[in-house]
Formats: structure tokens, C-alpha cells, sequence
């Protein structure tokens, strides 16, 4: 192969370039229209009422903390199976993260094992469910646990835009949760280069996510709490603002998002051709042995961030790491998604060093990613798929 083939790239041609050198010349570069133009069409595509984009997704993640006004002593849980950012923007709040397993067939939290694990913690503050892969969760479940528990639920939908519910409506229409996140990293399945955004349907947490994102300064027509100040003769002074509470600078540029407007263009042939190498790869490696497609079900509602195999090292007599240096030196670069959570050694240090997630555990001894992107070429897919067979001995 003439380049190297990771598990995940982002795709930009010269509709994107394109749009992006407009705002360079003629636009604003940040707090300018572009991001509101940006948030107004993800919040139709997903069906949801208000969208706040951020710098990035972790920002989104936290922010979404924030509003939602989880803070010291809540409990949050989410899943092990997972990147990082999932608890530790329970950590920024001073909130504690804990961990539920998952379920071996759709690596997403197991509703069983969550509604279990909610009560034996006894008081959960929020849920934060991951459709894993882009594979979404058991929502309505997920959402009856959580009102059970008094909890608000937060979805990290970082691999899920463009992915459906059971009942056909988009991630991100929050029909289940409080809020919905998403990733627009250039790994995931569209960019902006770095860029978050939380979609919501309430205005008071649309508003708050607002001044969180610049300072924690009014916006808009918040109502100033310094009437006295703010008026002159019955007139809005002109200069004036206030900050209310504590925010960030989590901004979005007008850069970014005239990016994103441009790639949500091209979202739903990203996703068709996502879920046309996923089914392309679930029929190759069919009859192959010791192998076996990570996320069996639920081809027509993922957005197909990932495509994870099984391998049964054990049974090849070669080890992971021996498996995936082979792969690189074919140019083929496998990743694992992920390492349990909760075995890092912050999480360790802090009280998950008896958290046993066995389903969890089992999958991650046998996970691998192989390359999955809108760019990735019948062929140079057949010769993935080629050298991974004969790695497992049936070339
Ligand atoms: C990528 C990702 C994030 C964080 O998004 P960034 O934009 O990289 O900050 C959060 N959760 C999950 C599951 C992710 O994959």
C-alpha cells in the first residue's frame, strides 16, 4: 500500500477549503454568524431545539456538567468502555465518576447491570450512557433507570452523529436526556478541525450553556441582576454586561464552524459509505476463525465510528501487540478502543482499584479497530482484510 491506513481519518475536498477561505477574507473569524449558522443546522439535522457549539468535545462534555449543576458529592456514571473524557468531566466539577459493565454484543453499558449498579451506589447525580462505535444505547431504558434515580442523563454521542434510536429519531434530538454531546475531532465522523456541541431542548440549560461558554457573561437578552447599572433613562447602557457566575473560554471560531457547515454537506454520503465497509467487512471475515465483528447488531442505526473485531489471541498463539506491530509494518495502523477507564492509574489511585467489570475485561483482551473512514478504497479495504487473514494463519 503506497500510504498508511489508520483506524480513523478525517475526509476534506475544496467545498471545505473553499468555505473556509471565505471567512478568511471576507467573514469574521470568531463570535461572528457562522456559528450560529453552524449550531442552527445540527440542531435540524439531530431534531433538537438548541445547539451550543464549543471548542471541543471535552469542553462540551464539561459545560454540559456545569449547567446541569453536578458539582461535589454527585455520583456520575458512565461507562468503562469509553475514551477518558467520558468521567473526567465529572472529575471538573468535582463530581465522582463511577463505572457499570457493559453488554458483550453491543459494547455499550448493559441496562441490566446499570440499573444494579444505581442502586447499590444508592444516590446517582447523572448518567452519562456512550454509544460506543456509533452504535447507540437502549435509551427509553436508560432514561427509566435514570428517573428511577432521579438522575439527569447526559449522552456522549462522540461517535454517534448521523446514528438512529430504535424509534428511527437522530442522537441528539434529546427525546431521553437533558443533553447530547458530540466530538468533531477530525478521528470522528465529520470536523472542525477541534470542535464540540451540545444539543438540548430546554432553554434555560440553552442559555446557561451559552454565558458558560463565554465567562459566564450575559448574552443576548439575559436579564441583567443590576437593574441600577444597566440603564440609563430606561435605556440598556451601552457597554454594559455582567458576569453572573463562573464561565470559560470555550468558544468556537467562525473558521471552525464554517468548516463544520460545509462537512454536515457531506454527512449522510460519510455515513452511507461508513456502514457499506462495515457491511463489507462483517461479509469477509463471515467464515474466517478467531475473528469476529465486535458489534454484531444494529448495522442500519450506527454511525459506524468504529469497526472493532474480536481476535482470540490466545487461540492464534500471538500475542495483541505482536498482531498489531505485523499490521504496521504492512502500513496498517489498528488502535484498541479502549482501555478500561477505570483501570487508569488516576482511577486506580482513587478508589476503582476493586472495580470488576468482567464482560468489560473479556472484550478488551480480544479488541482491535481496524480502519474504518469515508476515504478508505474498496481495494486498500480487501487488502486489510487480506493481511489480517493471514496473520491468523488462513491466508
Ligand atoms: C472524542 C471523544 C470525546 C472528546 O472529544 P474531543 O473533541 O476530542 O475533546 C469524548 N468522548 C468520547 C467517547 C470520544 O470518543
Amino acid at each position: 500500500m503506497s500510504r498508511a491506513l489508520p483506524y480513523g481519518r478525517h475526509y476534506v475536498d475544496d467545498d471545505d477549503i473553499q468555505a473556509v477561505v471565505e471567512v478568511l477574507r471576507h467573514g469574521w473569524l470568531t463570535q461572528g454568524p457562522k456559528i450560529a449558522e453552524f449550531e442552527q443546522a445540527i440542531a435540524d439535522y439531530v431534531g433538537a431545539k438548541y445547539a451550543v457549539a464549543v471548542s471541543n468535545g471535552t469542553a462540551a462534555l464539561h459545560l454540559a456538567c456545569i449547567a446541569a449543576d453536578i458539582g461535589k458529592g454527585d455520583v456520575v456514571v458512565t461507562s468503562p468502555n469509553t475514551f477518558v473524557a467520558s468521567a473526567s468531566s465529572a472529575l471538573c466539577v468535582g463530581a465522582t465518576p463511577q463505572f457499570s459493565d457493559i453488554d458483550a454484543e453491543t459494547l455499550n453499558m448493559d441496562t441490566a447491570a446499570l440499573a444494579a449498579r444505581c442502586t447499590e451506589l444508592g444516590r446517582v447525580r447523572a448518567i452519562v450512557p456512550v454509544h460506543f462505535g456509533g452504535l447507540p444505547c437502549d435509551m427509553p431504558e436508560i432514561r427509566k433507570i435514570a428517573d428511577a434515580a432521579q438522575a439527569v442523563v447526559i449522552e456522549d454521542a462522540a461517535h454517534a452523529l448521523g446514528a438512529t434510536y430504535a424509534d428511527g429519531s437522530r442522537v441528539g434530538c434529546c427525546a431521553y436526556s437533558e443533553m447530547t454531546v458530540f466530538s468533531f475531532h477530525p478521528v470522528k465522523i465529520m470536523t472542525t478541525g477541534e470542535g464540540g456541541i451540545i444539543t438540548t431542548n430546554e432553554e434555560k440549560l440553552y442559555r446557561g450553556l451559552l454565558r458558560l461558554r463565554s465567562h459566564g457573561i450575559t448574552k443576548g437578552n439575559d436579564p441583567y441582576l443590576h437593574r441600577d447599572l444597566a440603564y440609563t433613562d430606561g435605556e440598556p447602557n451601552m457597554w454594559y454586561y455582567e458576569m453572573q457566575e463562573v464561565g470559560l473560554n470555550y468558544r468556537i471560531t467562525d473558521i471552525q464552524c464554517a468548516l463544520g457547515i460545509s462537512q454536515l454537506r457531506k454527512l449522510p454520503r460519510f455515513l452511507e459509505r461508513r456502514r457499506e465497509l462495515a457491511l463489507q467487512y462483517d461479509r469477509m471475515f463471515v467464515e474466517v476463525r478467531h475473528i469476529r465483528p465486535g458489534q454484531p447488531t444494529g448495522r442500519e442505526r450506527s454511525a459506524h465510528h468504529l469497526y472493532v473485531v474480536r481476535i482470540d489471541f490466545d487461540a492464534i498463539g500471538r500475542s495483541r501487540n505482536a498482531f498489531m506491530r505485523a499490521l504496521k509494518e504492512s502500513s496498517i495502523l489498528s488502535q484498541v478502543h479502549y482501555i478500561p477507564v477505570h483501570t487508569h492509574p488516576f482511577f486506580r489511585r482513587n478508589g476503582h482499584e476493586r472495580d470488576r467489570f468482567p464482560v468489560m475485561e473479556d472484550y478488551y483482551g480480544q479488541a482491535l479497530s481496524l480502519p474504518l473512514f469515508y476515504g478508505l478504497s474498496d481495494q486498500e479495504q480487501r487488502y486489510v482484510v487480506g493481511r489480517i487473514k493471514e496473520l491468523l494463519g488462513c491466508g
